[in-house]
């Protein structure tokens, strides 16, 4: 049975189950929850069984091992299948670099798989309860997306998604407001922070709470970072295939903005994955980079960039990371564990712009302002390192470039196509509340 603990426990005393983790999101403590062991596989496993699994069949291995019976292995396996419907491809970009593109899914982002796996976990969880379960996320744009392309449809579970008005895009509207049936979109006259602060009030509310049970589908979820380790050997199996994991080191570039991304390939280590060493690249929010280089970690207030998903002054998942590397010496010792284990930079709009038009023009291949943070990084990192000329680089691709094609079309001159996913969607008729940014009229919906 897999036990986890609060981040802020560091004496791990508090231990709670899967399900209490998954469903409570945030630990009392105000921490994140972490699972007390990361069960590695053998290095066999990685030579003689992985390169000849399906990706279903990979992600309910790693599943399996990490939950360590706490699901019935049917159960877990119909909902890991459910889960992950759609494949993660290895793309070769030139001779160093593969991008894993794990942008085709529902909503075009790589938050289609930890939002997809935290939906079968929670409506299984909440199967044999009496009462729905109700789920209330704010959202910037991405993760209102994947969490309504998650639970659309499942029995025993409703959706708020509360979303600032004019401040997503009218694709991304869509994406939230396009689905009907249990997911409900709510459009508050205000700006983000709203959005959260609603969703906080809503939680603490007695009268609220008195009548509905209620949950976050929050990025914080431990469920939605479990479910993103399993493209990290999906990655590594196709590297496999391709002879490209032979005699070389093997460097995942991951673009960062909350880290859970890097928080996943960090565990997929753990597990026994053969990675030699991670970049993450950051966008003008610098807050990890400059800890990297200071030992310092300070927090900033946002910085608005092209590559939006990833403005992120205050990365939540930060302390997992420290929990993970933490050296009982003390915190200049968990520094320099982090920093033999993966480096950061910050990539200007500029510098992202650049890479987006060179390998629009080298490769045909058009990047996205997030994967194009990941490439930049890549590259610059490699250029510091000449002694390090057999290494590959796998940079996860972790949105479409339709979802941002209002910078895209700009910069190449063209008009993008829309990829079948969205296609789709523009048949769904829109429907949403409109409330402004107060309780009382939340409420009432949600009632
Ligand atoms: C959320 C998001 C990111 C950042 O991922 P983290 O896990 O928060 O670091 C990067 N790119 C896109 C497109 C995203 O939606």
């Amino acid at each position: 049975m897999m036990t986890l603990y609060s981040t802020r426990d560091q004496e791990q005393v508090q231990g709670v189950s899967f399900e209490q983790a998954v469903l409570k999101g945030l630990a009392t403590d105000g921490g994140l929850y972490v699972p007390e062991l990361i069960p590695a596989f053998e290095p066999a496993f990685f030579q003689e069984v992985l390169p000849s699994m399906s990706f279903p069949d990979i992600a309910f291995a790693v599943a399996s091992k990490l939950l360590d019976g706490t699901i019935p292995e049917g159960d877990l396996h119909r909902m890991v299948t459910a889960a992950i419907n759609f494949p993660a491809p290895l793309h070769r970009l030139n001779e160093d670099t593969s991008i894993l593109e794990l942008f085709h899914g529902p909503s075009l982002a790589f938050k289609d798989f930890g939002a997809r796996f935290m939906a079968q976990l929670m409506s299984y969880f909440n199967q044999d309860k009496e009462q729905e379960l109700t789920i209330l996320v704010a959202t910037s744009g991405d993760t209102g997306a994947a969490v309504a392309a998650g639970f659309h449809g499942l029995p025993g579970i409703r959706v708020f998604v509360l979303y600032p008005a004019g401040k997503v895009s009218p694709f991304q509207e869509l994406q939230i407001a396009g689905w009907g049936d249990n997911i409900h979109a709510v459009k508050v006259a205000g700006d983000f922070d709203d959005c959260q602060r609603l969703v906080k009030a809503a939680f603490s509310d007695e009268e609220l709470k008195g009548q509905i049970r209620f949950t976050s589908a929050n990025s914080i979820n431990i469920s939605r970072l479990l479910a993103q380790i399993f493209y990290y050997f999906e990655a590594y199996r196709q590297l496999q295939v391709e002879g490209l994991s032979l005699n070389q080191k093997t460097v995942f570039s991951v673009p960062s903005g909350n880290f859970g991304n890097l928080t996943a390939g960090l565990y997929a280590q753990r597990m026994g994955l053969p990675i030699d060493y991670f970049i993450a690249g950051t966008n003008a929010n610098a807050v990890f980079p400059n800890y990297l280089k200071s030992g310092v970690f300070q927090a900033q207030t946002t910085i608005a960039t092209i590559s939006n998903a990833m403005d992120v002054g205050n990365p939540s998942n930060f302390e997992r990371i420290q929990n993970l590397y933490h050296s009982k010496s003390g915190e200049g010792s968990t520094w320099n564990n982090i920093k033999d284990m993966l480096a950061s930079m910050s990539v200007s709009d500029d510098q992202t712009r650049a890479c987006i038009r060179e390998h629009y023009q080298k490769e045909q291949y058009l990047l996205d302002p997030h994967t194009a943070v990941g490439v930049y990084a890549f590259e610059s990192w490699k250029k510091n390192h000449p002694e390090l000329e057999a290494a590959q680089g796998v940079v996860l691709a972790t949105a479409h470039p339709f979802k941002f094609r209002e910078v895209l079309e700009p910069l190449i001159g063209e008009v993008l196509p829309p990829p079948a996913q969205a296609a789709a969607m523009e048949i769904v008729a829109e429907k949403h509340f409109s409330i402004d940014p107060d309780l009382e009229p939340l409420k009432r919906l949600l009632l």
